[in-house]
This record gives structure tokens, sequence and C-alpha cells, in this order.
């Protein structure tokens, strides 16, 4: 039996079950070395015959599956991502066919899926495209005419180019052509999903020259159009107004749509249930929407010189914003559709430059961007637009963070002095669980509303004006706690403070981990987002699926010699054999208590199929402040 198998785009953890079944039992493998991660051949049992088709022809190929199947062994075909994508499979089939060899198909995950999973990217984004079109440039394929590249491009859909990052200079001809303006956000994933992967963000126009410059000629993907904003309408899917087979709609009068009702209704009697109709959602899917949310509105950054480029990626990565870099004439274009996409605007140059790009678009305090100006040597953040209704105070407070700069910070109310709860909870060392309740809070405090803070760890200082401290978490506008709480009427502020200590055999998937640490949360009453790191023993630095872990939860992985793991104080569960094997008695407990500087252990060693975890807690000291920065 000929087995063809999806080997998914390249991490070694994101081939399916099925696969790797059939990879445990092949007696032989044919994979295609030119993609395929060989670390998956490591699935397959000792004594399998192992071929790398990129050296081979079709019909050696054919060849060594007719000698294994006349043998009555079994063959694995392993392709790169989903084997129905330009995996050549069909030909090899047909000869199957004639040669009456049976066959089946085990899909895979594509690159494509791959690459949007790296970007935390959904093609088919509501408002903006409700399709993918998936294609390639011809090469020694060629393509049919009616597809060509140009062609397709005249729909201003979401794409997926396969097989054509040699060619960018052609695929950008190819797209302007087709009709996509120079300035649609283009983006090329380089190896997805791989160790080394590398992610170039940049548009239709320049594409040839950045991904030229970045290097990139092949294995990589060159995904095209609007939805790589981010921005888009709401789905009707979670709409709490919309009916679902899972969900009744709901009143639509106690959702989240109240926003910008009337000063007295303040922030409290925005409380609404919805916490019945949240439905069952993976950590993962929870951590990327809270990435997501906290991430707020799209920014574009525009930059003029190399220096400014170099700041201007810098910021983008932090920020999760597009960065672009102006070509002659260009600029107009820039701010003029960033005005209409409603983005916020960042410009690392001159503040002259920013004022003449802008003023044509200025409307209107409640509608206009936030506009923010760094300088090229990154010193000062000035807020020129929009400072508190667009935020652009708050973002310049959030570059000045990243970059080392100054806000320079010249409206009114913050001489007033107004809390700013995300900023405070930023200062606190706290992620928001549900960011987009911030809004109501701000509004209320701008509104001179008071808003009543619940915190289960005492919180020094004075107390800032318009805030109170709630009776009881049940009656509170701003929710400070490491627990969970599935309450989604109060802003849920949580201090980073779990540290996960992790120990584990050889090879362990990043889902078991995930599945793990999921049920431990649980357990624990822990709320997710306060994870702040995962630590572990040296010998671990390199094991994938902790690695995978730590990049899905978005938190840094430490680890610590034996010896050190053996010099921490405190009462850890021993294992003799743990200590014959890595040279110190426990794993988990101990990092994680050495993780987390100075604090106690959370939740001692759970064991099991492999894998021991334990939570220490850090310790946590809350203040009032919030406005970090030096003004001027
Ligand atoms: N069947 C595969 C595609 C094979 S064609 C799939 O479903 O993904 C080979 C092309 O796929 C490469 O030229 C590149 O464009 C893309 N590709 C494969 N793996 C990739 C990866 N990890 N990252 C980016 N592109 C990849």
């Amino acid at each position: 039996m000929i087995h063809f198998v999806g080997a998914g785009p390249g991490a070694p953890d994101l081939i399916t079950m099925r696969g790797a079944r059939l990879l445990g039992e092949a007696d032989v493998v044919v994979y295609a070395g030119s993609l395929v991660n060989p670390e998956l051949l490591a699935l397959a049992p000792g004594t399998c015959e192992v071929y790398d088709s990129a050296r081979m022809s079709l019909e050696e190929v054919i060849d060594v599956m007719a000698t294994a199947t006349s043998t009555g062994r079994d063959v694995v075909r392993l392709h790169t991502g989903d084997p129905c994508l330009y995996g050549a499979i069909r030909e090899q089939m047909n000869r199957l066919d004639e040669l009456g060899i049976p066959y089946d198909d085990t899909p895979g995950v594509s690159s494509f899926c791959g690459a949007a999973a790296s970007l935390n990217a959904e093609y088919t984004l509501p408002g903006v495209s409700q399709s993918l079109i998936v294609t390639r440039l011809a090469g020694r394929t060629p393509v049919p005419e009616s597809e060509q590249l140009s062609a397709l491009a005249a729909h201003g859909a979401s794409m997926a180019i396969f097989l054509s990052a040699g060619m960018l200079e052609r695929v950008q001809e190819a797209l302007l052509g087709g009709g996509y303006s120079p300035t649609t956000p283009t983006t090329l994933v380089y190896k997805a999903t791989w160790p080394d992967e590398n992610v170039v963000r940049t548009c239709v126009g320049d594409l040839a020259r950045d991904g030229g410059r970045a290097g990139i000629r092949k294995t990589a993907l060159i995904l095209v159009g609007e939805f790589l904003r981010g921005a888009g309408e709401r789905s009707r899917l979670y709409d709490p107004t919309f009916s679902t087979g899972f969900r009744a709609a709901r009143d639509s009068a106690r959702d989240g749509s109240l926003e910008g009702t009337s000063r007295t209704r303040g922030v409290a009697s925005h409380k609404h249930a919805s916490a019945s109709a949240r439905t069952a959602q993976t950590l993962a899917a929870q951590t990327r929407t809270a990435q997501t949310l906290a991430d707020g509105k799209p920014i574009r950054i525009v930059s003029f010189t190399d220096a400014g480029q170099a700041l201007a990626e810098r910021l983008a990565s932090a920020l999760g914003a597009t960065a672009w870099r102006c070509v002659p004439g260009g600029l107009d274009g820039w701010a003029r559709e960033g005005f209409a996409q409603a983005e916020d605007l960042v410009f690392v140059g001159a503040t002259g430059i920013a004022v003449r790009a802008v003023a044509p678009y200025v409307r209107a305090k409640a509608s206009d961007p936030a506009v923010v100006v760094v300088d090229e040597r990154g010193r000062y953040a000035i807020p020129i637009l929009s400072g508190h209704l667009g935020g652009a105070n708050a973002l310049a407070r959030r570059i000045a963070r990243i970059c080392g700069a100054q806000a320079v910070i010249t409206t009114a109310t913050d001489g007033r002095n107004v809390f700013a709860v995300d900023e405070w909870a930023r200062a606190q060392g706290c992620a928001v669980a549900n960011p987009e309740r911030i809004k109501h809070v701000s509004a209320a405090l701008l509104a001179g509303d008071v808003v009543r803070v619940w915190s289960d760890s005492p919180l020094s200082g004075p107390v800032p004006d318009g805030i109170a401290l709630a009776t009881s978490p049940d009656t509170c506008d701003v929710l400070l706690s490491a627990r969970a709480s599935s309450d989604e009427h109060a802003l849920r502020v949580v201090p980073r403070v779990l540290v996960l200590g992790v120990g584990c055999r050889k090879g362990v998937s990043s889902d078991a981990l995930h599945v793990r640490l999921h049920d431990i949360l649980q357990r624990t009453g822990f709320d997710q987002h306060a994870l702040c790191c995962v630590c572990s023993i040296e010998a671990k630095k390199d094991e994938p699926g902790i690695l995978g872990l730590c990049k899905h939860l978005g938190i840094p992985f430490r680890t610590f010699s034996a010896t050190e793991l053996a010099a921490v104080a405190g009462e850890f569960s021993a294992s003799d054999f743990v200590r014959r094997t890595v040279g110190v008695d426990n794993v988990c407990e101990r990092s994680a208590v050495l993780g987390a500087d100075g604090g106690k252990l959370a939740w001692p060693k759970d064991a099991a199929d492999g894998i021991t975890m334990a939570l220490a807690q850090r310790p946590f000291c809350p203040n009032w402040q919030w406005n970090m920065e030096v003004e001027a």
C-alpha cells in the first residue's frame, strides 16, 4: 500500500495524527527532501528505508514503490504542506493505477495555512475579501492563459502565490498590471513555521526591492491583499445578535455595542451577560484573540531614509504595525489611504513632512486617526493629531517605551492627569484580558464618572482622581486579579506573575503541552494571561514542543543548569529517575521557582504522559502609578 501523506509546512508537530501514525508504521519512506522537514523522519521506524525524491525521477520513485509493494511493504510518500497543491501526486497516482498498486492520501497543513498562522492573519476578512486565490507564476510548468497572475489580480481578492519567490519582479509587474495599488500590503513568508522563518512586510510597489534585500528567492509564499492589515468588519458568526447552530441571539441592547452612550450611564451600566454566550475556545485561540484586540487599531508607519527605516521596522514589529518606505511622490497616497482606512499613522522623520502630508485629510476630532511623529534617531515621539480620542498620546507613549524616546505630550487633560487604565495596566506588568472594555472605562473617566477598581493584591500609593476602591469583585468596573473570571462586565487586568516550570521527555508535542497547561490552569483557576515565562533545565533548551508552546503563548523560555536548579532552596518533590537522567531531583518545580525571581510555588508538580509541570508565582506589589514618562 502506498500512503501519500501531507507533511505540513515545516514544523514537525504540524503533521496530522494520521500522517504521524502512517509514518510510524512505514517500511519505506520517499520524502520530498527539498521542502519536507527531515526531523519528521524520526517518526519512522529505525529499520525503514528512506529515499529523498529531490534526487529521483518519477520513474525511480514509482520503481521504489512497486518493489516495496511486491514484497508486501508499506510506503509513505511524504509531500510538503498538503499534497493536493503543486504536489505532482496525480502523475504518480496515474502510474500506480496502471500498475494496479493501491494507494490513499492523507492531507496536511498547507504552507498557505502555516504562513497565515505565523502572521495571525485571516484571508477572508468580512468587508475586505471573502475569497483567496491560490496561484503561481508560470515557471517550467506553464499556467493557463486565463489564469495569468495579472488576470487574477484584477479581482483584488486575497492571494497566496506559490513557487514564485524567485521571480519577484515579474510578480510585482503582474500584480500592478492587474490593478492592485502599489500600496496594497504584501508579505513574503519564507519557511513558514520553520525555526528560520522570515517575514518581510512590504507593499506591491516595493515587493521586488524588499524581497531582494532580504535575499528571499525560494521556499516562500507571497501573500497579497488588504487582509494583511488585519482590519475588517466583525464577523456575523460571533456577533451576539446573530444566531448560530450553537448559540441563540442575544438582546443587542445588552451587548458591548453600547459604546458611546450617555455619560450618566457610567461604566457599570454597561454590565452585560455575555459570559453565557461564550463558546468553548482553546487556550491558543483565546491567547490570539487577546493579542489581536490588545493591538487595537491598525498602525501604519512610514520612513524616508535607511536609518528611519530601521527604526520604523523595529516599531512595526513591536506594535504589530505595517512599516512602509516612502517612494518619491508616494506620501500623499499613503496618508490618504491611512485616513480612509482609519489607521493610525506614524511618521519617522520631520514634523513638517507629516503636517503637510496629513493636512488635506484632517476632518473631525471624533474621526481623525492618531498621527505621531518620531524623529529618525528615536529621541522624541510627538503626537500631532487626535491625542485623546484617537489615542495619539497613548501611541506616542507606547513608541517612547519601545525606542527609549521622550513622549512630547501637549494636551491639557494630561496636565489634568486623567487616569489611563491601559497605561496603568502596562506599567504594573499586567495584561488586559478583555481590551474591548478599555474604552468604556476611559470614557467614564474622561466624563468625570467614578470608576470602581477591585484588586486581590493591595495597591499602594495615592488613589488617582476618578478611581474608587470597589467593595466586592461583583460590583467593580476594573478587576485586578491573576484568577480567571468569565465576568465580562469588568475590565479584567491580569498581573503577569505566573511562571510555568516544565520537564518532559524528548519529542513531546507542543499540543500535548498545551492541553496539559490548559488543564492545570482550569484546575488552579489562574487566568492564562497571567503566564509570563516558561522555565526548564538547560538540556531542554532546544526542545521543539516547549519552544512551540512559548511561541504560541508569546512568552519567553528560560533554562537553568542542573547546578543552579539544585541550589534552589525549598521543599520539592524528588525523583531518583530524574536525578539519574539530568543531575537534579526535580526540574519543573525548581525551575518555576527560580524563574519566579523570589516567588513561591503556586501549584506543585503535576506528572503524566512524560510531562511534568508546576507553577510558581512572582511577587506582585501593584501601585497606582501609571504615567511613567517625563513629558515635555
Ligand atoms: N504542497 C505544498 C506546496 C508545494 S509547492 C503546500 O501545500 O504548501 C512548493 C512551494 O510551496 C514553495 O515554492 C513555496 O512557495 C511554498 N512553500 C512550501 N513550504 C513553505 C513554507 N514552509 N513557507 C513558505 N512557503 C512554502
